[in-house]
């Protein structure tokens, strides 16, 4: 059970630019390390560190939720297909696609401020998603 987490952990990277105003690295770390009571993001640039609140902390942990959920539905998921109309038909787009191709963008109030943190998740097989 742990050990699919960690492998989870390594899979599922969060990112952001630093908020300092002549800095913009990105800083990047694990979605499951937030979950540590005191965990800090720091600029490997700048070497700002970055303490993120309780309440930011619950949502980040909450999309670590839905991503071992989805993780858990891989195999249904790896067949299921979202089905668009358009002129002339429709087009089909394998979830797994929508998964794996788009790139997760959330915007979170970060004290003061809305960051974009951009989500990055591998597939826990390569053979998963073709
Ligand atoms: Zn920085």
């Amino acid at each position: 059970m742990s050990n699919s987490v960690n492998e989870l952990a390594a899979k599922a990277q969060i990112d952001f630019h630093c908020l300092e105003a002549d800095c913009a690295e990105v800083i990047k770390f694990n979605l499951a390390d937030i979950v540590s009571k005191d965990f800090q993001a720091v600029c490997p640039k700048c070497h700002k560190a970055y303490q993120l609140d309780a309440s930011l902390r619950d949502k980040l942990s909450r999309m670590l939720d839905l991503i071992q959920s989805i993780r858990k539905a891989e195999d249904i998921l790896g067949d299921a297909m979202v089905s668009v109309n358009v002129a002339g038909g429709d087009v089909r787009i394998p979830y797994a696609l929508l998964l794996t191709r788009l790139n997760t963008l959330i915007t979170l109030d970060f004290g003061d401020r809305k960051v974009d943190f951009h989500l990055w998740i591998e597939p826990s097989s390569q053979d998963t998603f073709r």
